[in-house]
């Protein structure tokens, strides 16, 4: 008896040592001290003693049920503090470390442009003027005096919504009619925003992309006042002074109409890759409003004269960052955009 109360002792104590969570002790404590457990069938064994032999057995066994909880209880408290411990040590901020790296947004490069130029252009005393994506005909061309059978017109040119009636406008110069129908001389407005054209999608074009026109209509408006404009824009836009050159074009609206080149920005007019060694960047289209467009809009083309010009935006961030894919503006590529 004695032996079999010292063994088991020995076997619990090896047991309660290995023991690791709140559940493999909760298991020791019901296999031990339970009804059918070792201990309480020792108790039962004190009948078949005589009695001068129970008291001294008696102890025993009580003081291996005592000892078996007292095992248990410290266990329980080292196994509880351990797991604290995991806890806090994970939680514990070492000041040490290099800190995490957290990445905030950033504006696309094309939003920082048009808000660079919204703001650039209304310091100059032009009002941002807000048009439809969904244009009617009228607007992206009738109303500027564009030939019914022009090119531009055809379908595989543009994306109309309804038969010959709506379309996604091909240009912001779909403006010029609504602010010459809503507001009176002198009209100085800029369009800023998004157009669509039938291309195919390539390094060099793309459905849609963005453009900024200014119109200014006035009595005595000048060429000088458009290349006055002009130079100051695109020297803000550019970050340094630039040299003009105009080269004769055509556009419907405008007579005369012409092509503005500025001396390339990053060789100076030296030549390199960016002009193509020809030492000048297309930067927009520009010219006089024309006197069928001042008279569509209610306008004497007699007393009244007027400039519009109008830049493409992805061309002014291609050339301000030697971009040499249209397609990487709209692509989401983080590792483009997180250069800007
Ligand atoms: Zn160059």
């Amino acid at each position: 008896m004695q032996e079999e109360i010292q063994n088991l002792k020995k076997k619990f104590e090896t047991q309660v040592e290995s023991a690791e969570s709140p559940k493999q002790l909760e298991e020791l404590r019901v296999g031990y001290l339970g009804k059918r457990g070792p201990v309480q069938t020792l108790m039962k064994s004190l009948r078949s003693l005589s009695p001068e032999e129970r008291p001294a057995f008696g102890k025993q066994v009580n003081d291996l049920k005592q000892r078996i909880v007292r095992l248990l209880e410290e266990k329980l408290g080292a196994v509880r503090k351990k797991a604290l411990e995991m806890k806090l040590g994970l939680e514990r901020i070492d000041v040490s470390l290099p800190g995490k790296r957290r990445f905030s947004g950033r504006q696309h490069p094309l939003t920082q442009l048009l808000d660079e130029a919204s703001s650039i252009l209304s310091g100059m005393g032009f009002s941002i003027l807000d048009s439809p994506e969904i244009e009617e005909e009228y607007y992206n061309y009738g109303g500027l005096n564009y030939p019914a059978d022009h090119p531009a017109r055809d379908m595989q040119d543009t994306f109309y919504i309804t038969d010959r009636k709506e379309l996604l406008r091909s240009h912001t110069t779909a403006i010029q009619q609504h602010a010459m129908r809503d507001h009176q001389p002198p009209i100085r407005v800029v369009s800023l925003g998004k157009c669509y054209r039938n291309e195919t999608i390539s390094s060099r074009s793309h459905v849609f992309f963005h453009q900024i026109d200014a119109l200014y209509i006035d009595q005595g408006v000048t060429f000088q006042d458009l290349l006055a404009t002009m130079d100051s824009f695109y020297t803000q836009i550019f970050h340094q002074k630039v040299e003009m050159r105009v080269r004769p074009s055509y556009f419907p609206f405008v007579e005369p109409g012409m092509e503005i080149d500025i001396r390339c920005t990053t060789c100076l007019g030296k030549g390199c890759q960016l002009c193509k060694s020809t030492g000048w960047l297309e930067v927009c289209g520009a010219g006089m409003v024309h006197p069928e467009v001042l008279r569509e809009g209610g306008l004497d083309p007699e007393i009244y004269t007027g400039y519009a010009w109008g830049s493409g935006v992805e061309r002014l961030v291609q050339l301000r960052f030697s971009i040499k894919d249209i397609r990487l503006f709209t692509e989401n590529d983080l590792r483009f955009l997180s250069q800007f």
